[in-house]
């Protein structure tokens, strides 16, 4: 088994019922939830927008592979409605953000530190985002 850590992203419709409806769909699909931070109302990060977002982290035990995992999550995101990736922009080589219903992201799997295109764990911006870190570092152990 190994221990994973989540961020959960989202600002549009009911962003409660979506971190929930995330954090289940997790749970079924992806390993056992072993530890949920408390729900956090931020500012968008790196983009305009209104709609403000609520972000968590978790811990989950997981069975499938870096790879498997991000295939898992990235699907849940599709499940849930999401449509727009971020986009890098070519002048700027910044991605361009969206208002999403979810965002799933790697932060953490094991001690593991690997960088392929679709891939980079540890998540290479976590430590830029006060939205990341404040709740891993409430359920981190
Ligand atoms: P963002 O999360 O930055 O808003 P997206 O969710 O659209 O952007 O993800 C863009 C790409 O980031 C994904 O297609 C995925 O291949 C890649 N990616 C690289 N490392 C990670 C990671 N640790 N967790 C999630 N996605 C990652
Ligand atoms: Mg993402």
């Amino acid at each position: 088994m190994h221990t994973v850590y989540l961020s959960l992203g989202t600002n549009l419709g009911n962003k409660e019922q979506n971190l929930l409806t995330a954090i289940k769909e997790i749970a079924r699909r992806i390993g056992s939830v072993k530890a949920q931070s408390a729900f956090i109302a931020t500012e968008p990060w790196g983009f305009d927008s209104p709609n403000t977002f609520l972000n968590a982290a978790i811990c989950v035990e997981t069975a499938l592979s870096p790879m498997a995992l991000l295939r898992e999550t990235q699907q849940i995101e599709r499940d849930m409605g999401r449509t727009q990736k971020s986009t890098v922009n070519s002048q700027r080589s910044t991605p361009t953000y969206h208002d999403r219903i979810i965002d799933i992201d790697i932060l953490l799997y094991d001690d593991l530190h690997i960088t392929t295109p679709t891939l980079t764990i540890p998540h290479p911006l976590m430590y830029e985002r006060d939205f990341v870190l404040i709740p891993l570092k409430e359920i981190l152990t």
